[in-house]
C-alpha cells in the first residue's frame, strides 16, 4: 500500500514546475504541419522506391550497439542510455536505427526473402550528448537500409532518393559529400600509413585524438579541433590506398550519380562515426554549410564572399554508407547492405531557415458557435453530421459568451458561423451568419446540409488566412 506523503512533501510537490527532460522537447501544434508533410513525403518516397516500412523497439540489449555500433566510438563510450532491467539484462534506449533493423532481419529470417530486402523506419533515438542548438538527446530520425546486394546502384539509388526527398520538400540547395573508407582486406593497410603520418605529429593534435590514435585513428580525420585540422591537411588520403575492388566500386558508383545527374563532392575526410560502414560513406549538407573536413576547399571557393544567412544547424541533413560485415557481425549469414538516416529535428529546422511554404490542411470554411446546455448537446451531435457530410467545421465548445465566439470565428477567417442558441436548440432551427455581408438567417435544422453544400460550393469570397486554431487560442 502506498504511504501517505507527509504534508510538506506534498506541499514541494505542488509547486514545483516540472520540465521536459534536458536536451528533450515537445513538438507542439505549430510544428505538426512540417513534421507531417515531411512525413507524408518520405512514405511516398519510400512506397514508390519499394521500402517496407519497419519499427522496431524503443529498447534494445545494449550489447546489439556496442557489437555492432563499436566499443572506441563516441555513442557506446559516452552517449547510451542504458537501464537494467527486473530481469538483470543491460537494455539501452537505441541511438540508431541500423543495428535494431539488421537485428530484427536476423531474428526474423529476412536473407530466405526475395533480395534485396528494403527497410524503412521512422521514429525517436536517444543520445545522451551535451545539450546545443540542432543536438537533442532524444532526437527523430527516419532511414532506409537495403540487403543482400552489394552492386554500387543501390549506394546510389538510396543517395538518389534522399536528393529527390530534398528536393520535393523544397530544399533544393543541398550537396552531397562522398568518400570510399574500403574494406577490411585494404583498410588495415591505411590505417598503419595514416598512423606513420600521425607518429610524428602526436604532439600537435588534441588529446582525444591522442587517444583515437590507438583505438581509432580514422575518426582523427573528423575531429574538428583546429590543432587537428592543420594536421590532418597532409594526412594521407584513404581514396588513395583502398584496393582494386573497393576502387572498382567507387568509380562505379561515381558514374551511375552522374548518368542520374547527382552532383557530389569528394570529402577525403569524411569516415562518419560509427565502425560498422565499409565502401561507400555519404552525408547531405545544406549547400551554404561545410562537412567537416571541407572548411579549407569551401573558403576558397566562391561561397566565401557570398553573405551568410541565418546560422543553419551545422549538421549533415542525412548520411549513411555501406555495411558489408555488419549482418555476419551481429549473428547472421553475411550479407552485403546499405543504409542511410535522416535527422528530422535537422531537416524541419532547415524548411524554416530557407522560409519553405508547408502545405497545410484547407482552413474551415465554418464556425459552430454554441450558447446554453442544451445548444451545446446538440451541437456536438451537429458537429458530427457536418463531418459526415464531408464539411469541416471549426468550434468552440466550451466558450460561453457569443461575442467571444465570434471573435475566434472572425480570427480565423470563415465565410459563415452557424449559432445554435437555446431558442434555436428548442425550436430545431439555427441561424446561418454570412460573415463578410454581416446577414442573418434563421433555417430548419433539417434543411441545413442541403443550405451549406450550395453555399459552400461557391468559391470563397474571402481570402482565409493560415492561422492554426490553435494559436488562435
Ligand atoms: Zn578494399
Ligand atoms: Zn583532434
Amino acid at each position: 500500500m502506498q504511504e501517505e506523503q507527509p504534508e510538506i512533501l506534498k506541499k514541494e510537490r505542488r509547486n514545483k514546475q516540472y520540465a521536459s527532460p534536458n536536451g528533450m522537447h515537445d513538438i507542439l501544434p505549430v510544428s505538426w504541419p512540417a513534421w507531417n508533410h515531411l512525413y507524408k513525403k518520405v512514405n511516398e518516397l519510400a512506397h514508390d522506391y519499394g521500402f517496407g516500412r519497419i519499427e522496431t523497439p524503443i529498447v534494445e540489449q545494449a550489447e546489439l550497439f556496442s557489437k555492432g555500433i563499436g566499443a572506441a566510438t563516441d555513442i557506446i563510450e559516452h552517449e547510451m542510455y542504458l537501464l537494467k532491467s527486473k530481469g538483470g539484462d543491460t537494455l539501452a534506449l537505441r541511438p540508431e536505427g541500423t543495428a535494431p533493423t539488421v537485428r530484427a532481419f536476423v531474428e526474423h529470417g529476412m536473407h530466405v526473402w526475395s533480395q534485396p530486402v528494403k527497410l524503412w523506419y521512422w521514429g525517436p533515438m536517444f543520445r545522451h550528448e551535451r545539450p546545443q542548438r540542432g543536438r537533442y538527446r532524444q532526437l527523430w530520425q527516419f532511414g532506409f537500409e537495403v540487403f543482400g546486394d552489394e552492386d554500387p546502384a543501390i549506394d546510389a539509388e538510396v543517395i538518389q532518393l534522399l536528393t529527390i526527398l530534398f528536393k520535393e520538400l523544397g530544399l533544393k540547395d543541398v550537396s552531397v559529400q562522398l568518400n570510399s573508407i574500403g574494406c577490411s582486406q585494404c583498410r588495415p593497410y591505411y590505417k598503419k600509413t595514416l598512423l606513420h603520418y600521425y607518429r610524428p605529429h602526436a604532439d600537435k593534435i588534441c588529446a582525444n585524438c591522442r587517444r583515437r590514435m590507438k583505438i581509432n585513428p580514422m575518426r582523427m580525420l573528423d575531429c574538428k579541433d583546429e590543432r587537428c585540422v592543420r594536421v590532418k591537411q597532409n594526412a594521407p588520403q584513404i581514396v588513395d590506398h583502398i584496393c582494386e575492388d573497393c576502387r572498382h566500386h567507387f568509380k562505379n558508383l561515381l558514374e551511375f550519380l552522374e548518368e542520374i545527374n547527382i552532383t557530389y563532392f569528394l570529402n577525403p575526410y569524411l569516415v562518419r562515426g560509427l565502425d560498422y560502414y565499409n565502401r561507400t560513406v555519404f552525408e547531405i549538407w545544406p549547400h551554404d554549410e561545410v562537412a567537416p573536413g571541407q572548411e579549407e576547399a569551401k573558403k576558397d571557393g566562391e561561397e566565401a564572399n557570398k553573405p551568410k544567412e541565418e546560422k543553419g544547424s551545422q549538421f549533415a541533413l542525412a548520411g549513411g554508407g555501406r555495411y558489408d560485415n555488419l549482418v555476419k557481425m551481429l549473428g547472421g549469414r553475411t550479407t552485403p547492405a546499405f543504409g542511410a538516416a535522416a535527422g528530422i529535428e535537422r531537416i524541419v529546422h532547415e524548411l524554416k531557415r530557407k522560409n519553405v511554404k508547408i502545405p497545410e490542411a484547407p482552413a474551415p470554411r465554418i464556425f459552430l458557435i454554441q450558447l446554453g446546455d442544451m445548444a451545446k448537446r446538440k451541437s456536438l451531435k451537429l458537429f458530427e453530421e457536418l463531418r459526415n457530410n464531408g464539411i469541416s467545421a471549426a468550434s468552440s465548445f466550451g466558450r460561453d459568451s457569443i461575442k467571444s465566439q465570434l471573435k475566434i470565428a472572425d480570427k480565423l477567417g470563415v465565410e459563415y458561423t452557424l449559432i445554435l442558441g437555446q431558442k434555436e436548440a428548442l425550436e430545431d432551427t439555427i441561424i446561418l451568419r454570412e460573415m463578410l455581408a454581416g446577414e442573418q438567417l434563421t433555417i430548419p435544422t433539417r434543411k441545413l446540409m442541403d443550405v451549406l453544400k450550395t453555399k459552400l460550393a461557391k468559391k470563397p469570397k474571402r481570402k482565409v488566412p493560415r492561422t492554426s486554431f490553435f494559436q488562435v487560442e
